[in-house]
């Protein structure tokens, strides 16, 4: 019984590596094909989250950064700020951002989202 239990477990384990070199191989081979860009998300000045503006891709996530918290969605390759602690709110009002360079900030939370154009590939990893 023991026996059969750790073969299933070392199946399990082998079948988790090779999902994962199989969606880093799609990941990356998805990223130099399409010419999608990407949203940095920066929380007090550090670099939270890399997240590719794709065409199938939608997130949504909150980071709170011990001042307040934003809500992010990201949806048909924009990202924006859905809902926000702030009392200014002006990061909600920034809409949705898809170009490279444009920016989103909220100053209360120190928050800052920027897109970044892919023709860099200093991609290290694709937060989920
Ligand atoms: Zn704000």
């Amino acid at each position: 019984m023991k026996k059969k239990i750790n073969k299933y477990d070392i199946a399990l384990i082998i079948a988790i590596i090779i999902i994962n070199i199989l969606l880093l191989f799609y990941g990356s081979r998805n990223v130099s094909k399409v010419d999608d860009n990407i949203a940095l998300v920066y929380s007090k000045n550090e670099l939270v989250g890399k997240y590719i503006l794709s065409e199938n891709y939608e997130n949504e996530f909150t980071i709170n950064s011990g001042v307040g918290h934003n809500t992010i969605k990201i949806k048909d390759k924009k990202i924006w700020i859905e809902e926000a602690s702030c009392p200014d709110q002006i990061c909600t009002y920034q809409g949705k951002i898809s170009s490279d360079g444009e920016i989103i900030v909220c100053l209360p939370n120190q928050l800052l989202i920027k897109i970044e154009g892919n023709s860099n590939d200093g991609i290290d990893f694709i937060a989920p």
